[in-house]
């Protein structure tokens, strides 16, 4: 190790900056998040510092830096563009054993500053020695983007109750496991899902035995048209600690190979006409695992609120009292238009949108064809390969152009996304005369124009 990290109380302790510039600001700012009592020193400054003082949160002492500047300060960065005056302070510093650090010059400092995830009270402090701080950056953005912003509200519920807990469980194993339990249970999902209260309320009743917290929960999560890069950090979390997994045919392999790696996979297929598990078999799966205790992972393909059937699954769930949490998911016709570069709306050709079933309850496609056949609009037809003869024919009886460009999206955002592109007069031929895979999409309107210019994924071809 170069560098031994700590973390320094700075509250309300002399710390000094030497420089009026941004980058100056940057580290004022940073230290007055650790509430110290900054100390500026600089001939000329920036706006920002100079707001800094007149909301009288540090004291600014307009002058050129002196030797004598150093005494009683805690703490020190120079953040000058003067390199013989940062070396200067380098030297004084040291020499004082005060910590210091120049802006840009790791041979200078005494100390460095790290990248920072703030979740505090939980604080991640990432250094490569001064060696590559764009790696450390890098390395600090996928933290961000793994660790949910909450945990610093789940740590300060825990030190709320670590006397507690301490009293409770003699044994140190005890607690690790009690500690262990919270942080990846409901506890800790209701925090992240903003329930604090409720949070605070169920460790409370743990505590007093009274609660027998045999119930586990159901997360209802939209695993998106396929591109496992397009899940939710919420979804990624929540499919990665539940227990059990229930998916279908729409998850695509990529979203898939995400879960947790040891939690049961139930496959609950769906394909049209031929339901694998029938609905209220799933709905009734469902609200069983979940009172066995399980955390229950119910895998949507797209979003679980559009013709997802999502509403009848967490129906069943309320009925029966058990907890749940919605985790929404890009839509198909988001993905695929979208990775076919066809704007779903434009200025130009369309202010408005439809997303209708091709598939309706009784089989039938008995939709309101007046309302759909205007210009101006974009209609995206989900489960309509059977029925493309049918929209097509209904659409030109009621008065939409045979011209009209369609699109055809097949596996839309997966790596064997095709996109076919007829007019509406041309779509039925395209459906018989082409061997086309399920899941597809079928986006009608003058924005399917665009893709001639906007189209930027690579993967398939017209
Ligand atoms: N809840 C899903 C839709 C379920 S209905 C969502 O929000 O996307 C199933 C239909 O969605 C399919 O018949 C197809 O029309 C469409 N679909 C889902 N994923 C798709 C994909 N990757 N490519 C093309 N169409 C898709």
């Amino acid at each position: 190790m170069n560098y031994l990290p700590i973390f320094i109380d700075i509250k309300q302790k002399p710390c000094l900056v030497i420089g009026g510039g941004d980058i100056a600001l940057r580290k004022i700012n940073l230290l007055l998040k650790a509430d110290a009592a900054v100390t500026c020193v600089s001939t000329e400054c920036c706006d920002g510092i100079k707001k800094l003082v007149k909301n009288n949160k540090i004291i600014h002492i307009e002058k050129a830096f002196e030797a004598t500047d150093i005494n009683t300060q805690m703490l020190i960065i120079s953040a000058t563009d003067d390199s013989t005056l940062n070396a200067q302070v380098s030297v004084l510093a040291k020499a004082a054993n005060i910590p210091v650090n120049v802006v840009d010059s790791p041979e200078l400092c005494s100390f460095v500053m790290p990248s920072i995830v703030d979740r505090s009270p939980i604080v991640i402090a990432i250094s490569s020695a001064g060696k590559a701080p764009v790696l450390a950056r890098l390395i600090r953005a996928k933290l961000e983007s793994t660790i949910p912003h909450a945990y610093g509200k789940l740590a300060e519920l825990a030190g709320n109750f670590r006397d507690q807990v301490k009293a409770k469980f003699n044994n140190i194993e005890d607690r690790r496991y009690f500690w262990e339990k919270t942080f990846s249970g409901i506890v800790a999902e209701k925090v992240f899902s903003g329930k604090v209260d409720e949070a605070k309320a169920d460790l409370q009743a743990q505590l007093d035995g009274s609660t027998d917290s045999g119930v586990g929960e159901v997360y209802l999560v939209g695993g998106g048209p396929g591109d496992p890069d397009l899940l939710t950090f919420k979804a990624l979390r929540l499919m990665q600690q539940a227990d059990v997994i229930l998916y279908d045919r729409l998850v695509s392999d990529g979203v898939m190979e995400l879960v947790r790696r040891d939690a049961e996979l139930i496959y609950v297929g769906k394909e049209r006409d031929n339901h694998a598990v029938p609905q209220g078999d799933i709905n009734q799966l469902l609200v069983d695992l979940a009172k066995q205790g399980r955390r229950v992972c119910r895998l949507k393909g797209g979003d679980p609120f559009i013709f997802g059937r999502g509403g009848e699954e967490i129906e069943t769930l309320a009925e029966n009292g058990v907890p749940f949490q919605v985790v929404p998911g890009i839509t198909a016709a988001s993905g695929c238009s979208t990775y076919s570069g066809i704007p779903l709306t434009h200025r130009d050709y369309s202010q408005s949108c439809r997303f209708v079933t091709g598939h309706l309850k009784d089989g039938s496609m008995n939709l309101p064809w007046d309302e759909l056949a205007v210009e101006q609009q974009t209609i995206v037809f989900y489960m309509a390969l059977v029925g493309a003869r049918h929209l097509s024919e209904q659409l030109i009886a009621h008065g939409m152009r045979g011209d009209m460009p369609v699109a055809l999206v097949e596996k839309g955002t997966t790596p064997d996304h095709q996109v076919y592109v007829t007019t509406l007069a041309g779509l039925p031929d395209l459906v018989e005369n082409t061997t086309i895979h399920a899941p597809t999409l079928i986006i009608v309107g003058e924005v399917v124009k665009l893709r001639e210019k906007l189209n930027w994924f690579d993967v398939g071809s017209d």
